[in-house]
């Protein structure tokens, strides 16, 4: 089968890097999690003190982006592509909570998204791989073959969360985790540039009542509808 290109969209903490990660190593493909080159730029931004109290300069943002190397490298431990900010291992640090709390405002400015859906085309120009994140099948790839748009309860998806973080061992409550995410939705949904809106042509995967393996199962079928007799066991 010729590689594809596999765009998933969706809310915050819907399971798309789930998903996504079990489906590219289905396929052989790679994977981008379009989310943690925000979120690095972010932690960036926060280490730097260019972001003090969810306050901060717009243009000092983007004069750093010329300082801010993004890598991404396979652990084969964890199975799955670890994001390095500057030649340093940043995958645990960028989930924090700190960076959740001020990755959508960046995430608007417009020379940050020039920026990284530029790296995004680079790295996804081959095709054969998985890419999550907000505009992946409206701006990043339009062209995709195929499109995904994950949602999920909001009360689900903050429990799945909360669960993830508590068992990491961060100390965080129930609402804090269902502020962050519904917060995130708003400023996510509401900009300006590249908004997260489902693409026309993007399959909807609503996935609050199911488990992990149906969703493999449903996009699994996806792909092989669009294949037509390429066997995915090889
Ligand atoms: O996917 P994740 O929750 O890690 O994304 C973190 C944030 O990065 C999102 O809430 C959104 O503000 C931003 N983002 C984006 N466009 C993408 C991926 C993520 O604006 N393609």
């Amino acid at each position: 089968m010729k590689p594809i290109t596999i765009a998933i969209d969706g809310y915050s903490s819907c399971g798309k890097s789930t998903i996504a990660k079990s489906l590219a190593a289905k396929l052989h493909y790679s994977y981008v999690d379009t989310g943690a080159m925000y979120r690095a730029v972010t932690l960036y931004c926060i280490d730097h003190g260019l972001i003090k109290d969810h306050a901060f300069d717009e243009h000092e943002i983007v004069l750093a982006l010329k300082d801010i190397h993004l890598t991404f490298k396979f652990n084969p431990n964890t199975k799955s592509s670890e994001t390095f900010l500057n030649g340093i291992n940043v995958e645990k640090e960028i989930r924090s909570m700190n960076v959740s709390s001020s990755v959508s405002p960046v995430s608007k400015i417009h020379e940050v998204r020039v920026h990284l859906v530029a790296l995004q085309r680079e790295m996804g120009k081959n095709k054969a791989v998985v890419m999550d994140g907000r505009d992946i099948g409206t701006n990043v790839f339009p062209d995709a073959e195929l499109k995904i748009f994950m949602t999920a309860d909001p009360d689900i998806r903050t429990h799945r969360r909360y669960d993830e973080l508590a068992a990491k061992g961060v100390k965080i409550t129930f609402e804090e985790v269902r502020e962050n995410l519904i917060s995130r939705d708003h400023e996510d949904t509401h900009r300006k540039e590249n908004p997260l809106i489902k693409a026309d042509d993007a399959i909807v995967l609503d996935n609050t009542d199911l488990t992990r393996e149906e969703q493999l199962e449903f996009v699994v079928k996806l792909v092989e509808d669009l294949s037509l007799g390429y066997d995915l066991a090889k």
